[in-house]
Parts: structure tokens; C-alpha cells; sequence
């Protein structure tokens, strides 16, 4: 498990950051490439999550009916599109795009994390009740009060949902060609 550290420039402020990178195994997804960008500058933090070796787009999904399920394992990669339907979450690949492992509590409790963390305008009350169902509503998925289902979507390979009952496809040609064209704006 060796750790590598090298100095680069800061993203945000070109300042002087530092990329950390380590190579974990992942049972039932393998050798995994975990990276932290970090800006003592300007703070500055990014950690991503990739798969060591080449993989084939793929798409994972599974049905989260038991608390036990809320223990499935999932490694979003900065690349992964997460699609949480009956919550109305999706998280898409962005230029600041977190990537983790961890299970579905804790993205449930991610998804809370960044929602507490967008501003509302008080004079947009409208705004401020979506937010407040969508705060009940992820309350309510992390008792698993309601069946819901967490898909994983990555052009690349790099995502997978690990643990039982998973449902692992193949990705259309034309799911490939829309996930990647969403992002392009990443090589510029
Ligand atoms: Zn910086």
C-alpha cells in the first residue's frame, strides 16, 4: 500500500497543491486507484475513486428493500452518473466531481450533505419547500420507509455497486455515446 504524494498546480488558485495517490483492493472490483487533491492555499479538496485497469462501460443497479440493504457497497468514481429515481437525486459527473467508496447510508447521507450545503434565497420560498421534501424524503429512504432504487452508470468502468442482489448490464451503445458527450467539458 504505498503512498505517493507529488506537488502540482492548484486547479482553483494555481497555487502549490498536493495529489496523494494510493492502490487499495476493493474486494469484488479490484486493484482501486484513490487520489486526494489538496490546496493548503486556498483549501482546495477533490478525492477521486478509479478502477486500476481498464473496464467496460457498464451500468449496476440494485433495490434497496431492508435496512441490510442500506449496506451494499458502491465506489463512485468522479465518472459515475448515480440515479436514485423515486428520491429524484442524480448525481452527475462535473469539473469538481467527488469521487468515494463507501455504502448506501453514506451516500444517502452525501446526497443530505450537499443539499444542506445549497443556499436558498429566503425570498424563494418555493425553492426552500422542494428542498425541505427532498431533505424529508432522504430521512425517510435512509429508515428504507420506501423501496428505492440506486442505479450506477460509468462509461469507464470505474463505478460498481458491490454486495448482494446487484444487477450488473452492459451499457448501451447509445447510454456510452450520451454519458460521455455530457462529459466533454471535462477535457477542456
Ligand atoms: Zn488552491
Amino acid at each position: 500500500m504505498d503512498k505517493v504524494s507529488m506537488s502540482i498546480e492548484c486547479p482553483s488558485c494555481k497555487g502549490k497543491a498536493v495529489m496523494t495517490e494510493l492502490i487499495k483492493e476493493i474486494p469484488h472490483f479490484g486493484k482501486t486507484l484513490f487520489s486526494n487533491l489538496r490546496c493548503t492555499e486556498c483549501n482546495f479538496n477533490l478525492n477521486d475513486v478509479s478502477s486500476d485497469s481498464e473496464k467496460k462501460p457498464v451500468k449496476y443497479s440494485v433495490e434497496i428493500k431492508t435496512e441490510k440493504d442500506l449496506t451494499v457497497k458502491i465506489v463512485k468514481s468522479s465518472t459515475s452518473t448515480v440515479i436514485i429515481p423515486e428520491i429524484g437525486a442524480r448525481i452527475e459527473p462535473t469539473v469538481n466531481s467527488q469521487g468515494y467508496f463507501t455504502n448506501i447510508e453514506g451516500l444517502l447521507n452525501k446526497i443530505e450533505e450537499s443539499l444542506s450545503f445549497t443556499a436558498f434565497e429566503e425570498e424563494e420560498k418555493d425553492a426552500q419547500k422542494v428542498k425541505e421534501k427532498l431533505m424529508k424524503r432522504i430521512t425517510d429512504a435512509k429508515e428504507v420507509k420506501f423501496i428505492f432504487t440506486v442505479i450506477v452508470k460509468d462509461p469507464f468502468g470505474n463505478g460498481a455497486l458491490i454486495g448482494e442482489k446487484i444487477i450488473k448490464e452492459d451499457l448501451t451503445e447509445k447510454e456510452v455515446f450520451e454519458l460521455k458527450t455530457r462529459m466533454n467539458f471535462l477535457e477542456h
